[in-house]
C-alpha cells in the first residue's frame, strides 16, 4: 500500500518510537512563560533557538500602542514583557510591539517563508493546524510540550489516524473557503475528524490559494482533528519561494510530499460542493451552521435550547433577519491580504450600517502596511469601518476587543464557544466577504443576490 502525505512526514521525523523531531516552534506570550521558567529551573538551554521564533500577538491591544510596556493593561503588559525577557535571555528570534514582522502567530510563519512543506511545526495554540497549508503536520501545543520543545526540540507523540476529506464538484457564486470548512464541520460535527489528521483534497481544495487553504486548515480543530493538511502543489511553492526565510527554489524532496494513489486513510469524507451555501454559525460551536439563506433551526436537542437561548435567537427566524451589533474581520482565519481585499470589495464606496460598530485588524503589522499600500484602509475607513493594528484582537476576550454582554457580532475568526469574544458576546461565524456585507446593511444578506 502507498503512503499518505502524513505518513511521508512522519516517518521522516519520527526520530524514536513516539517521538518526533520538530522543525519549527512558534511561541507566543500566553503560553509560553511557565515553560521558559521550568527551563530555568531545571538549568537548560533551548534546544535549537534557530527553530524557535516568538511573536506577541494574543493580548496585544490593536489600538497602536508602539511598545509593550506602554500597554496599558498590567497583565498583557507582564506577559509581552517577560515574552521579551525569555527570547533575550535564551537568544530566541522574536517580533514583539514595534516590531515590522509582528503579527498572529500564524500569519506570520507562512509570511516569513518559516512554514515550509514537509516541516513538523507546534505552536502552544490550537490553530497551529494552519500552517498544514503548506503540506506540513503541525500541532497545537500545551504548556509542558512548549518546554519540552523548547527543551529538546522533540515532542512525544503516538501516531494519529489518518482522514481524508475530498471535496469534489465546483462551489458556487460567494462561495469560500470559510463556507467550505463551516459546512464541512456542520456536516460531519465537531467531533467528526477527533484524533484524526485531516488531509484535505480534491479539485476544489487545489483551486484554492494559499490564504483559502490556510483558512480551511485553520478550522481544523473546530472539527476535533489533530492536525489538517493539504498537499503542495505549484501554488505552495509560488508563495513560499523567495520569501526571507525560504529557499528561491523549490527543493526537489517538496516534490514527493504527496498522497500516493493508493494510500490508505483510517476514515474518508466526501463533500459536494456544488451543495454549498454562503454559511452562518448560529449556535456555540462551529457545527451550528446554517446557509444564509436559510432559517434558525427549531432546537432539537437540550444543547440547542441552550445554545439557541445565549444567541438570543427563535427557531425559524430567516437568517438574513439577524440584526448585528459589530462586524470584526480579522483573525488567523481571516486576516491576510487576500482577505482584505474581497471584503474591501464589498464594502467599496459603501457605508456601514448605523447598528453595527465595524473594524478590520490585519494579522500583522506586513499585512497592514500592504493593504495601506493598495488604499484598502482607506476604503475602509472611508466605510466607517475602524483600522486597527495586527494582533488576534476579537477573536478571543483576552485583550481590550471585546464585544458586550449580549453583543451580536458577525465574526471571520473560528470559535463561537459561549463567552469567546468577552462574556455574554454572541458570535456568528462567516466568511469575509459576509462579514463585510452584514456591516454595510446591518444584518446578514445573502452575498450571492444581495445589492445595496
Ligand atoms: S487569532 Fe485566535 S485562534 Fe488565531 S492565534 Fe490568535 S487567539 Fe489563536
Amino acid at each position: 500500500m502507498g503512503k499518505s502525505l502524513f505518513d511521508k512526514i512522519w516517518e521522516r521525523h519520527e526520530v524514536a518510537s513516539g517521538l518526533l523531531y520538530i522543525d519549527l516552534h512558534l511561541v507566543h506570550e500566553v503560553t509560553s512563560p511557565q515553560a521558559f521558567d521550568g527551563l530555568r529551573l531545571n538549568g537548560r538551554k533551548v534546544r535549537r533557538p534557530d527553530r524557535t521564533l516568538a511573536t506577541a500577538d494574543h493580548n496585544t491591544p490593536t489600538d497602536g500602542t508602539p511598545r509593550a510596556a506602554l500597554i496599558k493593561d498590567e497583565l498583557s503588559r507582564v506577559q509581552v514583557e517577560t515574552l521579551e525577557k525569555n527570547a533575550a535571555e535564551f537568544g530566541i528570534p522574536i517580533y514583539s510591539l514595534g516590531s515590522e514582522g509582528q503579527g498572529i502567530v500564524h500569519v506570520i510563519g507562512p509570511e516569513l517563508g518559516v512554514t515550509q512543506p514537509g516541516m513538523t511545526i507546534v505552536c502552544g495554540d490550537s490553530h497551529t493546524a494552519t500552517h498544514g497549508a503548506f503540506g506540513a503536520l503541525s500541532f497545537g501545543i500545551g504548556t509542558s510540550e512548549v518546554e519540552h520543545v523548547l527543551a529538546t526540540q522533540t515532542l512525544v507523540q503516538s501516531k494519529p489516524k489518518s482522514m481524508r476529506i475530498r471535496y469534489e464538484g465546483e462551489p458556487g457564486f460567494g462561495v469560500t473557503a470559510k463556507d467550505l470548512i463551516l459546512y464541512t464541520i456542520g456536516q460531519m460535527g465537531t467531533a467528526g475528524a477527533a484524533g484524526y489528521v485531516v488531509e484535505y483534497a480534491g479539485p476544489a481544495i487545489e483551486a484554492l490559494s494559499m490564504e483559502g487553504r490556510m483558512t480551511i486548515c485553520n478550522m481544523t480543530i473546530e472539527g476535533g482533528g489533530r492536525a489538517g493538511m493539504i498537499a503542495p502543489d505549484q501554488t505552495t511553492f509560488d508563495y513560499v519561494t523567495g520569501r526571507p526565510a525560504a529557499p528561491s527554489e523549490v527543493p526537489p524532496e517538496w516534490r514527493e510530499l504527496f498522497s500516493d494513489p493508493d494510500a490508505g486513510f483510517d476514515k474518508e469524507l466526501v463533500i459536494d460542493c456544488t451543495k454549498i451555501s454562503p454559511m452562518v454559525s448560529w449556535g456555540t460551536n462551529p457545527a451550528m451552521v446554517a446557509p444564509v439563506s436559510d432559517k434558525v433551526p427549531v432546537a432539537a436537542s437540550e444543547q440547542d435550547e441552550r445554545a439557541l437561548e445565549y444567541m438570543g435567537l427563535s427557531g425559524g427566524t430567516p437568517i438574513e433577519q439577524i440584526k448585528l451589533d459589530r462586524v470584526f474581520i480579522g483573525s488567523c482565519t481571516n486576516s491576510r491580504i487576500g482577505d482584505l481585499r474581497t471584503a474591501a470589495e464589498v464594502v467599496r464606496g459603501r457605508k456601514v450600517a448605523d447598528n453595527v460598530y465595524a473594524m478590520v485588524v490585519p494579522g500583522s503589522v506586513k499585512v497592514k502596511a500592504a493593504a495601506e499600500a493598495e488604499g484598502l484602509d482607506k476604503v475602509f475607513r472611508e466605510a466607517g469601518f475602524d483600522w486597527r493594528a495586527a494582533g488576534c484582537s476579537m477573536c478571543l476576550g483576552m485583550n481590550p476587543d471585546i464585544a458586550a454582554p449580549g453583543e451580536r457580532v458577525a465574526s471571520t475568526s473560528n470559535r463561537n464557544f459561549e463567552g469567546r469574544q468577552g462574556r455574554g458576546a454572541r458570535t456568528h461565524l462567516v466568511s469575509p466577504q459576509m462579514a463585510a456585507a452584514a456591516a454595510i446593511e446591518g444584518h446578514f444578506v445573502d452575498i450571492r443576490t444581495w445589492s445595496n
